[in-house]
């Protein structure tokens, strides 16, 4: 991938600090942040680049809309803190708050709109369904009639190749130290607790650490005997050139979504359609994700190939003075799917004339880590005392990251937080599973 913004390492790997981020995503490196504004001591270790994964490769939309209500206040607090370059150290993550869209073809579309608009009344969000002659209004550029959409104008973007390197700067800027290409291989305990987390590149003495590992976080929590039900899809994504005078707001249609980027050009990609493949752990895990399936069938498209293979020759423990399976793979870098970006380009085209000639620089593949009821952990484990986790973001963690990573500093440091974690607690799976079928 192209223009992802670099972040040099910090040199030699401290032997002891207060805290270790393990993984340099949006999540790690707001966790970084926020954890560094406290005064604590913090290490940030990734294995590979700065915002490399998830991370750099998202559509970078910044959304409350459509939001688990249990999820939005975290979802409203992120959006607050995106606006406001100061909260987050002075980053320039390239936020702009441009409204995003849901265009509906038929009234049906518009009622589960409707549904979504009632449970998120009185949060405070702004989003609302508007009429036919509303959206003509809005889009002059759009082709045909549209029965209607959801608008959000307070939702908005970030670019996603700057805004986690620019929040992990601001994060070195309060003293955390940022070491790249460096995995973490697992964690000591002493009594219970967390004593170190052990890297490829040495041993980090260290009283807290946090798991930011997005879709390695299954594999490492698997080494410590913690089953963190987390699967993985991959979505495809194409960025354009610069397009003068297109629509400025973000939008999703049928089969098909865009959002403007600071240099004019526009991401194009389509939601939903995700490829699945089949994985050992697709069985393993079936039962968890049984509801999900059911709910999000139409729009996964299951492939039976080479990932197979690989994942069922992942070693699933490993011992921590020996190569792990994150040096391995410095950066998940799946091919995209040409079917479901060529769909997108012509559901597009039909939708929006004005992109009949747009130029594709770029097209990429990126691997998105979910959970099975699709809201994140944001959670202290215990037993290892003082181990938290924080993933899962189940293909909506950009927009959020900042927030999460707020909250998880304040879970580790025992500060009351300004929301309630208990949605993300990691140890609602047990209970989950411990209720008969
Ligand atoms: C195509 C696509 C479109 C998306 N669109 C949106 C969107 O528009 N809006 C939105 O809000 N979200 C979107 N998402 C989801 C969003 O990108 C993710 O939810 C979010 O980036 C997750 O952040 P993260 O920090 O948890 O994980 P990641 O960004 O994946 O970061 C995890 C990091 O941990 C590192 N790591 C793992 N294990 C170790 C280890 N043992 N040692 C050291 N490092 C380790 C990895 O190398 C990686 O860099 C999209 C995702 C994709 C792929």
């Amino acid at each position: 991938m192209s223009l992802l913004a670099d972040v040099r390492s910090d040199g030699v790997v401290p032997e002891q600090a207060d805290v270790v981020v393990i993984g340099g995503g949006i999540v790690g490196v707001s966790t970084a942040f926020f954890l560094a504004r406290k005064r604590l001591s913090v290490v940030l270790c990734e294995k590979g680049q700065i915002g490399a994964e998830q991370s750099g490769r998202n559509w970078g939309w910044c959304r409350q809309m459509g939001r688990d209500p249990l999820e939005l206040p975290l979802a409203m607090a992120s959006l607050a803190l995106w606006r406001d370059r100061a909260a987050l150290g002075g980053a320039d993550t390239g936020f702009r708050t441009s409204g995003i869209l849901y265009l509906c073809r038929d009234k049906a579309e518009l009622s589960r709109h409707e549904i979504w608009v009632a449970l998120a009344k009185g949060s405070g969000v702004d989003s609302r369904l508007l009429t036919s002659r509303e959206v003509a209004d809005l889009l002059p550029s759009a082709a045909g009639s549209w029965a209607g959409a959801l608008y959000t104008p307070s939702d908005g973007g970030a670019e996603p190749r700057k805004a986690t390197a620019a929040i992990a700067e601001a994060a070195r800027r309060l003293g955390a130290r940022i070491q790249t290409g460096c995995a973490v291989r697992g964690v000591e305990t002493a009594a219970g607790r967390i004593a170190a987390a052990v890297t490829e590149r040495g041993t980090i003495r260290c009283a807290a650490a946090v798991l930011a590992g997005g879709a390695w976080s299954r594999l490492f929590c698997g080494n410590m005997g913690l089953d963190l039900p987390q699967m993985q899809v991959v979505g495809s994504v194409a960025r354009t050139r610069p397009l003068p005078g297109g629509p400025d707001l973000s939008l999703a249609g049928p089969k098909f979504g865009f959002r403007k980027r600071e240099d004019g050009g526009y991401i194009v990609s389509q939601a939903g359609a995700l490829i699945t493949d089949i994985v050992p752990d697709s069985f393993r895990l079936a039962r968890a994700f049984a509801p999900a399936l059911r709910r999000e069938w139409r729009s996964l498209r299951l492939r039976l190939g080479r990932r197979f293979l690989e994942d069922w020759r992942q070693p699933r423990r490993w011992r921590l003075d020996g190569p792990s399976p994150f040096e391995a793979v410095r950066v998940l870098d799946p091919t995209p799917s040409a079917a479901v970006l060529d769909e997108a380009r012509e559901r597009l085209v039909a939708a929006f004339p004005f992109f009949r000639d747009m130029v594709v620089e770029e097209t990429w593949g990126g691997v998105i880590d979910v959970t099975p009821d699709a809201l994140p952990v944001i959670s202290a484990v215990g037993p290892p005392a003082n181990f938290f986790i924080a993933t899962g973001f189940s293909g909506h963690g950009f927009g959020i990251g900042p927030a999460a990573g707020q909250l998880m500093a304040d879970l580790v440091t025992m500060d009351t937080p300004a929301h309630d974690p208990n949605a993300f607690a990691f140890s609602r799976f047990a209970e989950k599973r411990s209720v008969p079928a």
